[in-house]
């Protein structure tokens, strides 16, 4: 992917690149580590998670598409993903998280037009609000490791239309036991990302 910036300094910007470098070196990993697969997705049908973490490579090896981070650092918005099957939770509303301890999140895909939870086909990755994704305060302070597989979190969202159904690792790996929900939980992707 191209990288652009919005609102970050040259430093910063390096950080971000750095994050985003240190996620893509992973990405052979994600395709391979069998055990890491088990332990974040359970029994999840191995067809199904292999065509999503390969949507995620190829994505993300993609030279012609563009990943835009945007500075919302001391934003005043509250916003909290949620999917556009569940219109009263869409993100931009008041009861939202604070982005106060926030390192980072995306709009949601719009997946109105598919058949199923998670389409008939192919990549969903062409989003009405392009690869974007927003920095929030928490992100700089972050170890690096962190920062990468934050990255990778919030492209879940825009490739596989993935949810925040819980951060807490304890609660992702629990998730294990609920393939479906592990695989549309962003987190599992990101904790997925560290262990491979
Ligand atoms: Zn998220």
């Amino acid at each position: 992917m191209k990288l652009r910036y919005e609102g970050f300094s040259p430093g910063t910007q390096e950080v971000l690149a750095d994050a985003y470098t240190m996620m893509a070196s992973k990405l052979g990993n994600t395709l391979q580590d069998g055990a890491a697969m088990t332990r974040w997705f359970g029994a999840a049908d191995r067809t199904r998670l292999f065509r999503y973490l390969n949507m995620m490579a190829a994505v993300v090896r993609d030279p012609n598409r563009t990943l835009t981070f945007v500075n919302r650092i001391d934003a005043k918005l509250k916003v909290e993903y949620k999917s556009l099957y569940n219109p009263q939770l869409l993100p931009v509303g008041h009861d939202g998280l604070e982005l106060d301890g926030t390192y980072a999140y995306a709009f949601p895909t719009d997946r109105r037009s598919e058949i199923g939870p998670m389409g008939a086909s192919g990549l969903m990755s062409h989003v009405g609000s392009g690869m974007r994704i927003y920095i929030a305060n928490s992100f700089f302070g972050a170890p690096a490791e962190e920062r990468a597989w934050t990255v990778y979190h919030e492209l879940t969202h825009k490739v596989l239309a993935t949810e925040d159904h819980s951060y807490d690792p304890g609660t992702c790996l629990g998730f294990a036991a609920q393939p479906a929900k592990a695989m549309n939980n962003a987190e599992n992707y990101g904790l997925f990302w560290r262990d491979c």
